[in-house]
C-alpha cells in the first residue's frame, strides 16, 4: 500500500463513514477505525518503513496529511452532532407562550350561603340588623325564656341535644331574640342566621340545619305588619305570583302562633311532588311575641308588642337552585355545587 490511490480511497470510506456517523459514539468508533493505534492510517504509517527511502517522504507526508484531514472532518461532524442534540432537546421542551393557560378551577359561595346573603341584604333593606348568638346554649335562652315550659315535648331528649353542665345545642335561631332583647329597649328590629341542631335523621331531615329568624318590639304592632313583612319576603324570593297561607298553630313563645306555607312555585298551587300535591309548601312558623317573653326580657309588655318568624333556609335553597335532596346540600361533593 503506497500509492496515493490507496490514500484516496481511503479517505473518501473515512468521509462516507463520518457522514453516516449519527451520534457521537459512532463518530468516535468511526475516528477509532481510521486513526486509532489500529486503525488504516496509522497502518499506512507503520508501513512506511518497508517502502524504497525516496517515497517514503511523499507517502509519509500525504498519509499526515490524510490524518489531519481526518481529524478535521471529525470535529465538523462532531460539532454538528452536538448541535442537532442541542436543537432536538429544545424542540422537545417548546414552550408555545402564547397558547392560552389552564386556569385553575374557580370556588363560589356554597347554596346555604348564597341564600342566606340574599336574605340578610333583604332585610337589611328593610332596617334589620344581624344578631348573633352562640349553638352552644344555656337551658334560659334556648327554653326557659321563650315560655317553653319543662315538659314541653321539644325538649325532650329525642329531639334535643343535651350537653354536660345544662347545655344544649341550640334547637332554633330564637335564642338570639333573648340575647338581643335582654337590656334593650324597643323599637328594635333584629335578624338572626345560622346553625340549629335537632335529634333528627331522616333522608327527609338532617340533625343540623339553617333558620333564619327575624323579630321586631315597638309600640302598636299587629299581625299586620307580621303578614306584610311576610309577603314582602316571600315575593323577594319566589317572585311577586307568590302567595302566603297562614295557618293557626301553637308555640309557647308566640301568641298568636301561625304556621306559614308558600304557594309552590313548581307546579303554581296545581300540585306536584314537591308540595305532596297540595299546591302549599311549609315554610316556617310566626306569630306575635308572647308578652311572657318580653317581661323576661325586661320589657314592657303593656306598652310594647313584637312580632317573630322563623323559617328553614336549606328547603328555600333546594327551591331556589332545584336541588333534589336535602344531602346534595351537605355532602360537600364538589361535582354537584360546581353545577349551583
Ligand atoms: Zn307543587
Amino acid at each position: 500500500m503506497s500509492g496515493s490511490s490507496d490514500l484516496d480511497a481511503l479517505l473518501e470510506a473515512a468521509r462516507e463513514a463520518i457522514a453516516r456517523a449519527d451520534a457521537t459514539q459512532a463518530l468516535l468508533e468511526v475516528r477509532a477505525s481510521f486513526l486509532g493505534r489500529k486503525g488504516s492510517v496509522s497502518e499506512l504509517l507503520r508501513g512506511i518503513g518497508s517502502l524504497p527511502a525516496e517515497e517514503r517522504g511523499r507517502v509519509g507526508q500525504a498519509a499526515n496529511e490524510a490524518k489531519r484531514t481526518i481529524e478535521g472532518w471529525v470535529a465538523e461532524r462532531k460539532e454538528a452532532l452536538e448541535r442537532s442534540a442541542t436543537d432536538d432537546a429544545l424542540a422537545a421542551h417548546h414552550l408555545d407562550v402564547t397558547l392560552p393557560g389552564t386556569g385553575s378551577p374557580s370556588g363560589s359561595l356554597h347554596p346555604i350561603t348564597q341564600v342566606t346573603r340574599e336574605m340578610v341584604s333583604f332585610f337589611a333593606s328593610m332596617g334589620f340588623s344581624l344578631e348573633e348568638g352562640p349553638e352552644v346554649e344555656t337551658d334560659w335562652n334556648n327554653f326557659e325564656a321563650l315560655n317553653i315550659p319543662p315538659d314541653h315535648p321539644s325538649r325532650d331528649e329525642q329531639d334535643t341535644f343535651y350537653l354536660e353542665g345544662g347545655h344544649v345545642l341550640r334547637t332554633h335561631t330564637s335564642n338570639v331574640q333573648i340575647r338581643a332583647m335582654t337590656g334593650r329597649t324597643p323599637p328594635f328590629r333584629f335578624i338572626a342566621t345560622g346553625r340549629v341542631y335537632r335529634h333528627d335523621l331522616s333522608p327527609r331531615h338532617s340533625p343540623m340545619f339553617h333558620q333564619i329568624e327575624g323579630f321586631l318590639v315597638d309600640e302598636r304592632v299587629t299581625f299586620g305588619d307580621l303578614k306584610g313583612v311576610l309577603l314582602a319576603f316571600g315575593r323577594h324570593l319566589f317572585g311577586d305570583d307568590v302567595s302566603l297561607r297562614f295557618r293557626a298553630n301553637h308555640f309557647p313563645f308566640t301568641e298568636p302562633s301561625a304556621e306559614l306555607d308558600y304557594s309552590c312555585t313548581l307546579c303554581a298551587g296545581k300540585g306536584c311532588k314537591v308540595c305532596s300535591d297540595s299546591g302549599w309548601v311549609e315554610w316556617g312558623g310566626c306569630g306575635m311575641i308572647h308578652p311572657k317573653v318580653l317581661e323576661r326580657c325586661d320589657i314592657d309588655s303593656e306598652r310594647y308588642q313584637g312580632f317573630a318568624f322563623g323559617m328553614g333556609i336549606d328547603r328555600t335553597a333546594m327551591r331556589r337552585f332545584n336541588i333534589p335532596h336535602l344531602r346534595h346540600l351537605f355532602e360537600g361533593d364538589l361535582r354537584v355545587l360546581g353545577q349551583l
